[in-house]
């Protein structure tokens, strides 16, 4: 029996040989699992260096997103969310936060002298500068062109504040070379502290501002910190743009009138319409004083239009009656960027019924130059309806002669600080002399602007230039002021038996 049972040789073999078979599968098994985890493993390994990669590019990506390219700076985005970030740190911890708001003085003309090349030098070393002057755990940003700006976080009363903007301006202050030149831009600065003076970002961006302002104003190369004057000026301003916005409508901005009169007739030839602004509590406000405001809050085209229209109404009769032969009114460049600007004073001329071939417009050369082709297709479309167009306050800005010469204008007035020093200054009156040879060679008329004396009236009509406008004469007046003046000044040119030969 146990012979039976016993396995035969044959068997053993058999058995052997599946063991063997088994254990062959289980090797190529345990292979194959192997070399499955040895290609996940580079799977993941490339995954891996995938992922980083792409960290990396997120990385720059912020970087960039968050660099000014020039300097390496903060760009002016990430200045908006780091000052976000320090001043909810500076509430919670109780510390106070400095903004320093940083501009360069005279940046624009080295960059116009020198080249942008030498300007981008500039600011470049200006950020290099910064950044050392800086406190580790200063903000430091480039806004844009040359502004530049700081944010410090402090201790709550602010004590370092004027420390910190010594050590500023002391660095940029310091001459640097640039290109081989030895270069001073020099720098104002204005601070205003978080929560000391202003009660959010918008509030101490405004009020660094501000005192950026005054810094530049007070001689520039100076420092200036917000302070109780500010915020008062800061309050006043913001009262009088709120009246601002009401004043046209509620007939506060009226127009008033100075004369231009022909300096060998002794004649009123026209008058000129600026705007007054009657304050019901602050009394005559001045156009240099709300038109900049108006500007800024673009309520200027309306304002504009109110005073012309009646500017017209009252003026109107005076050509109508032969008292002046032409009304000259003054249009913000602000308006003339506008396409349709002609068409629309021409929709106005033409619903007032002020004859348009007695209307002068008065544009600065400093929009004429700016867009040429759009001041001529102005000019050409008002010249349809006989409007003519004179170039206000010649002589002030870059006067590029060869181009304001191409526009079809009618009227160069020349402006004070030209005509001030006449008969005083040799080369100013050889200069206003060959202007006004040259304004006659052209068929332009020449009006002088800002006589004050006799003596300045009798030396430019000696020069050849007749229609003059300024205290001398008259000063601007209201309407029914000028209307009496008219009259009077008719009056008395008609009783004149001969054409007066004194400008007196
Ligand atoms: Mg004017």
């Amino acid at each position: 029996m146990s012979d039976q049972n016993a396995p035969s040789a044959e068997d053993l073999q058999r058995l052997i040989e599946a063991e063997r078979i088994a254990r062959a599968e289980a090797e190529a098994k345990t292979r194959e699992l192997y070399e499955a985890n040895l290609s996940l493993q580079m799977m993941s390994d490339t995954l891996a260096a995938r992922v980083d990669e792409l960290e990396g590019e997120r990385a720059r990506v912020m970087h960039v997103g968050r660099t000014d390219a020039l300097t390496g700076l903060l760009n002016r985005g990430a200045f908006h969310s780091g000052l976000t970030e320090k001043l909810s740190a500076s509430h919670r911890f109780g510390t106070a936060v400095g903004l320093y708001l940083i501009d360069l003085d005279g940046f624009k003309e080295v960059n116009d002298t020198l080249g942008h090349e030498a300007g981008d030098l500039i600011l470049q070393e200006v950020g290099v500068r910064l950044l050392e002057s800086a406190r580790g755990g200063d903000l430091v940003a480039r806004l844009g062109g040359d502004e530049f700006a700081v944010i410090a976080e402090m201790a709550a009363d602010g004590s370092e504040k004027t420390q910190l903007a010594d050590r500023l301006l002391a660095t940029l202050m310091k001459p640097m070379r640039v290109m081989g030149r030895a270069l001073s831009p020099g720098a104002s600065i204005g601070v205003a502290l978080y929560p000391n003076h202003a009660a959010d970002a918008g509030e101490l961006q405004r009020f660094a501002d501000m005192a950026l302002y005054r810094a530049k104003n007070a001689g520039r190369g100076q420092h200036s910190m917000f302070d109780e004057a500010l915020r008062l000026e800061g309050e006043h301003r913001r009262r009088l743009e709120a009246d601002l916005r009401l004043a046209a409508g509620r007939g506060e901005i009226v127009p008033w009138f100075q004369p231009v009169v022909d300096a060998n007739s002794g004649r009123v030839v026209g008058v000129e319409s600026l705007a007054r602004w009657n304050h019901p509590r602050e009394g005559l406000i001045f156009p240099d004083k709300f038109i900049p405001v108006a500007e800024e809050l673009d309520i200027i085209g309306e304002i504009d239009a109110s005073v012309f229209e009646q500017a017209c109404a009252i003026a109107g009769k005076w050509v109508e009656e032969g008292l002046i032969a032409s009304m000259a009114c003054n249009v913000s460049p602000r308006e003339l960027v506008d396409v349709n600007f002609a068409d629309n004073l021409i929709q106005r001329i033409d619903k007032t019924g002020f004859p348009p071939k007695a209307l002068v417009v008065e544009i600065t050369e400093t929009f004429l130059l700016q867009d040429m082709d759009l001041a001529r297709s102005h000019i050409e479309r008002l010249a349809t309806r006989g409007v003519r167009v004179a170039l206000d306050d010649f002589g002030i800005g870059y006067s590029n002669l060869r181009a304001l010469m191409q526009l079809p204008i009618s009227t160069v007035k020349i402006d004070r600080s030209l005509t001030q020093d006449i008969g005083v200054d040799e080369r100013m009156t050889a200069l206003v002399r060959l202007l006004a040879q040259t304004t006659r060679a052209l068929g332009l008329s020449m009006i002088a602007e800002g006589v004050e004396d006799e003596a300045h009236a009798i030396q430019l009509r000696a020069i050849g230039c007749h229609r003059m406008q300024g205290y001398w004469f008259a000063r601007p007046m209201p309407g029914e002021q000028m209307d009496a003046y008219l009259r009077k000044a008719s009056d008395a040119f008609q009783s004149r038996p001969e054409p007066r030969r004194n400008v007196a």
